[in-house]
């Protein structure tokens, strides 16, 4: 079986290493979010790529959920002893090294597409994992603070902010002009399935679905979605504050009805959630709490079961 899942971070690639589980035998391809990418210290930073590589690659820090496991800081201090800003992203010495092997592939003109491949030549992470652009886009975030209204960055408003000031706005910068990465739009159309995990539905799906041609793409296919919001609230993490921010409700209804059943087919949603309905979406009530591997594996499963049986 060919299986074709959009990934933010964390949550996507938890939720990934249980697909991976529920299907050992297919072929998944992964198409991550770049929206949070950044520069920082002259070198190019994918967050929720590297997420996804580390995790399913064995090199995650498994209680933190991001960065490598066995990290040591020291660059990060040095840094800091010469006053360097920001001090606010943990970018540790392991960490590091990806960075710097990124950066320079892609100043010698690499596409990020080409650039992920490499890296994942040494993590073997078990899928095809493509950027879902190689153009470059950011999401900044408006905000309303001391120093007046102004546009940050997403990472600032979410790292250093941790969301407590409201965004006014989120803003895939770059957007209009960016075309999904070689390979997205192929793997979507051999794809047999389509499975959106539990990832951020604004910054991290919502940013996926805003490169021109991917949604598009996706609304031809049978598509299953996991729900991220649990009885009113995010299971981690501050989805809520991106929900706010383009005025749709926390709650498990409220993101599909933001996804709609042009996309998706089907919907898992916690038990607590049932009730939950769309015209035209098949939606099925059961434990959706990524809380160990097995746990993990069975929702996974749950949702490739779903979409089996939706596809016409
Ligand atoms: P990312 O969007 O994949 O980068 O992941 P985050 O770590 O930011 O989390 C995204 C979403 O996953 C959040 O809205 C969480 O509520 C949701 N989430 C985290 N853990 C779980 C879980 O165990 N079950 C479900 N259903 N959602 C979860
Ligand atoms: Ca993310």
């Amino acid at each position: 079986m060919r299986i074709v899942s959009l990934a933010g971070g964390i949550g996507g690639a938890r939720f990934l290493r249980g697909l991976k589980a529920a299907a050992p035998d297919s072929e998944i391809t992964v198409i991550g979010n770049t929206g949070d990418d950044i520069t920082l210290f002259g070198l190019r930073v994918c967050p929720d790529l590297d997420t996804v590589m580390y995790t399913l690659g064995g090199g995650i820090n498994e209680e933190q959920g991001w960065g490598r496991a066995g990290e040591t800081f020291t660059v990060k201090e040095e840094l800091a002893a010469y006053g360097m800003e920001p001090q606010w992203f943990g970018l540790g010495d392991r960490d590091f090294a990806t960075h710097i092997i990124r950066s320079q592939m892609l100043a010698a003109g690499y596409p990020l597409s080409q650039v992920t491949e490499a890296l994942c030549d040494r993590w073997r992470p078990g899928v095809r994992l493509l950027p879902m652009s190689d153009d470059r886009t950011e999401t900044h975030v408006v905000v309303s603070d001391e120093a007046g209204r102004r546009a940050i960055h997403f990472q600032e408003w979410w790292v250093r902010l941790r969301a407590s000031v409201p965004a006014e706005q989120i803003v895939l910068v770059g957007a209009d002009e960016a075309r999904p990465a070689p390979g997205v739009l192929d793997a979507i159309a051999a794809a047999d399935v389509v499975i959106l995990p539990p990832s951020n539905p604004v910054v991290s799906i919502g940013t996926i679905l805003q490169i021109p041609g991917i949604r598009a793409a996706l609304e031809d296919k049978t598509v299953v979605g996991v729900s991220p919001i649990i009885g009113g609230a995010p299971v981690r993490g501050m989805a809520d504050a991106c929900l706010t921010a383009i005025g749709v409700e926390t709650s498990a209804q409220a993101v599909l009805e933001l996804y709609g059943s042009a996309l998706l087919d089907g919907w898992l949603v916690a038990e607590e959630d049932k009730g939950v309905a769309l015209d035209g979406v098949v939606v099925e009530a059961r434990p959706l709490l990524m809380s160990n591997p097995e746990a993990t594996r069975d929702i996974a499963a749950a949702a490739l079961t779903l979409a089996r049986s939706l596809k016409s």
